[in-house]
């Protein structure tokens, strides 16, 4: 009686958990060389991406306490982040949560009484818009807060956003703490994916990696057996499977599922600079760096729904981006030398890094497409965007359909 977990991505690693804390047996199969899918380690230790997460991730921070890495996730701007404007020149301290604004200090540029009424609006029910129509009427609140928002939590730029999607974002900022904001310290290795696998190995869970599922046998609703290529593994009647894949490797395993069709990229510019000094992650308007992440190991700048510049070879983004990065740092006084030109840099792309979150969104799919089939991802949560904390719940969602759907019927 095992629950095979296909994909050990943070949604595969949650359901594994929450499955072995269940007390079921669970083998974890997974195609690339190393878990944590696209909240990975490179092989030189580098994240693939810059992770950050808000107080508001509850299930996302609650996983971290449940695998013991809560304390690598640090808050590295409790006063409020750092945003500078390069088009302005403005440099302020920007709370995330309407909750912080009664401070004018912490205030973003745009806050009138009409702009906080169009925040309100997008927390009412009515037709879906875009995010670009919804804050037409409030570019100075678009373009300091709004915006840079709906880029970082739904990797999509604003004039194809869901306003309905961000509205559903921004209601979670409203509780305590939630508007607080999160990274790991060392990396996603060590601070996610090390701890996650070392819990699930204690329970007895191990992973099996380079094990690509290559097809699903079904018979009478049911999957039967999994075929990884080098080896079939025939299901037996207790048997069960998590299918804890990206949307596109679902919709091939089970044709016809309904899973997004389009996607948006991440570009991260890793540069060499090994500098001791405090975790710091800074905003920037108005260029092409968006986030920046300065850690002892280096400085990492994320620019999300990145269709453009995607496309930049590494050289390129790293001669735009390094001198907007810069004065930032010198104007908020980071720590170290900051010299003109560029250290070493490296390019991640992740050209599907999450589904587009556009109006009109395909309908969910069933949790449960076969018997004792249950699917998750963070592709599979309706009302949240892909984000780790959507990819805890559908991976937590996976393993508690599993438990329903092997409970005895009541006579
Ligand atoms: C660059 C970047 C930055 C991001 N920043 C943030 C952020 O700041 N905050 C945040 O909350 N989220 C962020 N995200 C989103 C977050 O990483 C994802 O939402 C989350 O990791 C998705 O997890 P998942 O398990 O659903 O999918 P995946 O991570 O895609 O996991 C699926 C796994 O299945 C494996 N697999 C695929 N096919 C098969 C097969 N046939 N057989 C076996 N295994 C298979 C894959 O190799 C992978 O390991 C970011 C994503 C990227 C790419």
């Amino acid at each position: 009686m095992t629950v095979h977990v296909v994909g050990a991505g943070v949604a595969g690693l949650a359901a594994a958990l929450a499955l072995v804390r269940g007390g079921r047996r669970v083998a974890l199969h997974e195609a690339a060389p190393v878990a944590g899918g696209r909240a990975r380690a490179l092989p030189d230790g580098t994240d693939n991406g810059t992770h950050a997460l808000l107080g508001a991730n509850r299930a996302a921070l609650r996983f971290l306490g449940q695998i013991g890495a809560r304390e690598g996730w640090v808050e590295p701007e409790p006063a409020g982040l750092p945003v500078l404007d390069l088009e302005t020149g403005t440099a302020r301290r920007v709370a995330l949560s309407p909750l912080g604004w009664g401070d004018a200090n912490r205030r973003p540029e745009g806050v009138t009484l009409g702009s906080l009424l169009a925040l309100l609006r997008l927390a009412l029910p009515g037709p879906d818009r875009s995010v670009a129509a919804a804050f037409a009427g409030h570019p100075r609140l678009l373009r300091a807060l709004v915006e840079p928002l709906t880029v970082a939590a739904l990797n999509t730029p604003v004039a194809e956003a869901s306003a309905r999607l961000l509205g559903a974002v921004l209601r979670r900022l409203g509780g305590r703490g939630a508007a607080r904001l999160f990274v790991a310290r060392q990396g996603l290795g060590p601070d996610l994916v090390a701890p996650a696998l070392a819990t699930l190995a204690c329970h007895g869970a191990n992973l099996r990696t380079g094990s690509r599922l290559r097809s699903v046998t079904q018979e009478a609703g049911r999957a039967t057996a999994l075929d990884f290529g080098e080896a079939v593994l025939v299901l037996g009647p207790e048997d069960a499977v998590v299918l804890a894949v990206p949307p596109w490797e679902a919709a091939r395993l089970l044709p016809g599922l309904p899973v997004p069709q389009r996607h948006a990229p991440i570009l991260n510019l890793h540069f060499e600079r090994v500098e001791e000094g405090p975790v710091r992650f800074i905003g920037l308007l108005g260029g092409l760096a968006q986030w920046v992440l300065v850690r002892p190991g280096g400085v990492s700048v994320t620019v999300s729904a990145a269709d453009a510049a995607v496309g930049l070879t590494d050289a390129a983004a790293a001669a735009r981006i390094w001198p907007e990065l810069r004065q930032a740092a010198l104007r908020f006084g980071l720590p170290g030398p900051w010299p003109e030109a560029p250290p070493p840099a490296r390019a991640v792309r992740e050209r599907r890094a999450t589904p587009r979150h556009g109006l009109n969104p395909p309908p969910p799919p069933p949790r449960r497409p076969l018997a004792n089939l249950v699917l998750a991802g963070d592709w599979t949560m309706p009302m949240l965007p892909a984000t780790l904390e959507s990819a805890v719940r559908s991976g937590e969602a996976a393993a508690a359909a599993l438990s329903r759907a092997s409970r005895p019927v009541p006579a």
